[in-house]
């Protein structure tokens, strides 16, 4: 409803006021914040937790182990040098195996496309035999298309742009958003980890449970940091998440809204990360999907379009969301 209108109903006249727009600083708190800058000289080692006594959040292990270095943002992704020391060795290793694997095919298309992680070789992505992208820091990235092969294809191509349709590989959406819980819960500090623990038995696949998931896809080259934001809800609203993760990479921003304390889906508000990109055609696409089941979606083919054009000039309001992102 755009405006204030009344519904006659038998007995009752209603009165409905539309709700004003809120923003997520309205509602919650940013408790944590961190941006990667990949391909720039790595930085001093960031460890969140405490060190003593030392236990891990994922599980209740008596006999665990820390002796892995734990990444909170995924090291496929660019992260060298931000760690926890509140997950155990077991833990660290089946998520790696599970969610956080689930989460980099579900990235594996973008990550490949943009020559933004610093690793040697760089990234690449082959769904099947033949054709493949790949990405090495410095140079342009390579498309290597076999005609008889339809996972990869070039649709369109101008002086400003490439769009690429590019087959991913199956995966599991509900694991992308358990993958993002596990960042948040990873890095909010003690006390709020305490009101979120009932996300764990989810997080370890232990039960299923209802969230939300958008995905903005930006137009450019792509953001220039990478970065990880984690609200806290400020007061706790029924049917509310009290936890949204915000994770950005290359031209995607991924924003996730908790399952509610007694795991039913959320139905706050969906929050506008961004709306505009300094780079042609400057629309930001945002598509919300509640997860609701843990299932392997087949590879779909995404349709990707990066865009080399020149930056606009940005008014004061726009400067400020690209400085929170990076764009
Ligand atoms: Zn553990």
């Amino acid at each position: 409803m755009t405006s204030r209108e009344s519904i006659r109903a038998p007995g009752a006249l209603v009165l409905v006021q539309p709700a004003p727009a809120v923003s997520i600083e309205d509602l919650y708190d940013t408790v944590f914040q961190y941006q990667l800058f990949p391909g720039q000289p790595r930085r001093q080692h960031q460890f969140v937790g405490e060190k003593a006594p030392r236990r891990c959040r994922f599980c209740t292990g008596a006999a665990a182990t820390f002796s892995q270095r734990c990444h909170v943002m995924p090291e496929g992704f660019g992260n060298r040098e931000l760690f926890t020391l509140e997950e155990c060795d077991t833990c660290n290793g089946n998520a790696g195996r599970t969610v956080e694997d689930q989460f980099a095919k579900f990235l594996a298309p973008i990550r490949a496309l943009l020559p933004i992680v610093s690793r040697k070789g760089g990234a690449k992505h082959k769904p099947a035999d033949g054709s493949s992208i790949q990405s090495i820091p410095g140079r342009p990235v390579r498309l290597e298309i076999h005609e008889d092969d339809p996972t990869i294809a070039v649709i369109a191509r101008g002086d400003e742009e490439l769009t690429v349709q590019v087959q991913k590989q199956p995966f599991n959406p509900m694991d992308v958003c358990r993958a993002l819980a596990r960042m948040g819960l990873m890095v909010v500090p003690g006390r709020e980890f305490e009101r979120l623990r009932y996300l764990v038995p989810w997080i370890r696949r232990e039960v299923e449970a209802p969230s939300m998931l958008t995905q903005y896809h930006i137009p450019g080259t792509g953001l220039r940091w990478s970065s990880l934001v984690v609200y806290r809800q400020r007061q706790p609203l029924i049917g509310e998440s009290p936890l949204v993760v915000a994770y950005s990479f290359g031209t995607v921003i991924l924003v996730w809204h908790s399952p509610t304390p007694t795991l039913s889906a959320p139905s706050g508000p969906v929050f506008p990360a961004v709306g505009f990109s300094p780079y042609a055609p400057h629309v930001v696409e945002r598509n919300t999907k509640p997860i609701e089941r843990s299932e392997l979606v087949p590879g779909t083919l995404d349709v990707t379009t990066i865009h080399f054009g020149s930056r606009r000039e940005l008014s004061a309001e726009e400067a400020a969301d690209a400085e929170r992102w990076g764009l």
